[in-house]
């Protein structure tokens, strides 16, 4: 291999960022954001879905584009999910225990989803701020488990079995079967933003869009525009 000092200053980078993030967890400067979901039938907000942020001190309120891919890469996000489920579980009882009955809904990436200590991990959370487990909503994408779908189904039949409410994120996006979405212990489907944001007014668009609701009704399950 030829030296190429480039090298060097992407590595340089990468570790900082990491540096960074590792900061972020220790100096409590991840933020959760609840964005309601609504339904349409009662118009009420009986769920939301934490979507995590970084109140960077210098470059100010991050978005996860910039950087939870780079996590995902790392392997960090194993960290950063772990972070999401606790504050998640303590906002959820703490909402309980006032009175406030909401369902929030977590994003778990690829790779939490081949870990096989995540169910332990979520009874573990659940029984310590005194959540029932069905208060939390595992949202998982189609790339997530079409990795290794065998030891997926293992997984996501053991978070099934705690309670939990199970969910397939970005749906259409991925090439999953559906005899395979059929076998898993979901109970949602959410219609991936691309369709939504086009639905209005391209026939074509809306048209899938009306399938997948029917389907996924069909199949017994709630269905969910991004
Ligand atoms: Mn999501």
């Amino acid at each position: 291999t030829i030296y190429d000092p480039k090298y060097d200053s992407s590595q340089q980078e990468h570790l900082s960022l990491l540096g960074e993030l590792r900061r972020a967890v220790e100096q409590n400067e991840l933020r959760l954001y609840y964005q309601p979901k609504v339904s349409l039938t009662s118009a009420n907000v009986s769920s939301v879905e934490a979507l995590l942020r970084w109140q960077h001190p210098e470059r100010g309120l991050m978005a996860p584009a910039t950087f939870i891919p780079f996590a995902e890469h790392t392997g960090y996000i194993k960290v950063l999910t772990r972070w999401v489920l606790r504050e998640s579980i303590r906002q959820c009882g703490e909402w309980q225990r006032a009175e406030l009955r909401l369902q929030i809904s977590v994003n778990i990436s690829a790779r939490d989803l081949m870990s096989r200590d995540l169910p332990d991990l979520v009874a573990e959370l659940l029984a310590e701020y005194d959540v029932p487990a069905n208060l939390i909503c595992l949202e998982i994408t189609e790339s997530g488990f079409m990795d290794d779908p065998a030891h997926a189904q293992k997984v996501l039949d053991r978070l099934a079995a705690l309670g939990l409410q199970l969910s397939i994120d970005d749906y259409g996006t991925g090439y999953s079967s559906l005899s395979y979405i059929m076998r898993l212990p979901v109970q949602e489907l959410k219609i991936d933003r691309s369709f939504i944001s086009r639905m209005v007014g391209n026939d074509e668009v809306s048209t899938i869009v009306r399938s997948t609701i029917e389907l996924g009704h069909n199949l017994g399950l709630k269905v969910v525009a991004e």
